[in-house]
């Protein structure tokens, strides 16, 4: 199947999964329903993104920002009335600022400045375009890391790992929270800062979530979380972590930083 012809679908998987994932995890219950909720608005803003791209196929690069622009207030406008509180507040303040101010906004984030990481209203805005980006071979110009994502440059939101032929334990595969890809990397490495001494690279797991683990590295702090798909396949990691926040609540807690916010904002 032609993948980048059905830019929608993908986002809609997410939701159903999410949603799926609902009764199982009351615990989790409202991270997940705003979930399902975001992905179906990002699975509608792709397809409007992908016919915009057929028009006039996008650069990859900010010149794109003013053509996209116009979308943003569905984002804003179901963050303020479906998010958290904090999250609402941000977006009502920005459904009031001025066009100038939301453009360069997005542009400091598609940067890949630091601070702007913690921008959760811009990525959920920005994915569904770097996913159409991504699936039409459109290159981002974004400033790449090692470890980070190849296509667009973000650092992974979640790991998993999966069974290949020839793996003995599965093959460690992380996963782009801004364009969507997935891409092989070592088992004992850490994707923020490279170190690769198995010693300083710990994994916790709890008997709560059993196909869960939280890989720390002690040399910069940095933790991503890793979903074992060895035992069950169904899980799309990135949906499926909502349901273990209690996992990185514990890991917050512990000192450790996630590399890469999830959709739950933490
Ligand atoms: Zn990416
Ligand atoms: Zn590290």
């Amino acid at each position: 199947m032609n993948t980048a012809a059905d830019p929608a679908g993908v986002f809609e998987k997410r939701a159903a999964r999410a949603t799926a994932l609902l009764d199982s995890a009351p615990a989790v219950a409202e991270p997940l329903a705003f979930a399902a909720g975001l992905f179906q608005l990002q699975g509608r803003l792709a397809a409007a993104v992908f016919a915009r791209h057929g028009d006039l196929p996008f650069t990859g690069t900010p010149a794109d920002f003013p053509r996209l622009l116009d979308l943003q207030a569905s984002l804003l406008s179901f963050a303020a009335e479906k998010g958290p509180p904090e999250l609402a507040d941000a977006a009502i303040a920005r459904q009031t600022e001025e066009p100038g101010t939301a453009l360069s906004r997005l542009t400091v984030y598609w940067s890949g400045e630091r601070e702007a990481r913690e921008d959760y209203l811009s990525r959920a805005f920005l994915r569904p375009y770097a996913e159409v980006l991504a699936r039409a071979g459109v290159a981002a110009e974004r400033p790449r890391h090692e470890g980070h994502c190849p296509a667009c440059g973000s650092a992974p939101i979640v790991s998993y790992r999966k069974e290949l032929p020839e793996t003995n334990g599965g093959a460690r595969f992380l996963v782009c929270g801004l364009c969507g890809t997935d891409w092989p990397f070592s088992r004992v490495r850490c994707p923020a800062c490279q170190e690769e001494d198995p010693v300083k690279l710990p994994g916790f797991q709890s008997d709560v979530h059993k196909n869960v683990r939280i890989e720390v590295c002690e040399t910069c702090k940095h933790y991503v979380k890793s979903l074992d798909l060895t035992l069950d396949a169904r899980p799309l990691p990135e949906v499926d972590d909502l349901a273990s926040l209690a996992m990185d609540l514990w890991a917050i807690d512990e000192g450790w930083t996630r590399l890469e916010p999830g959709w739950a904002g933490i």
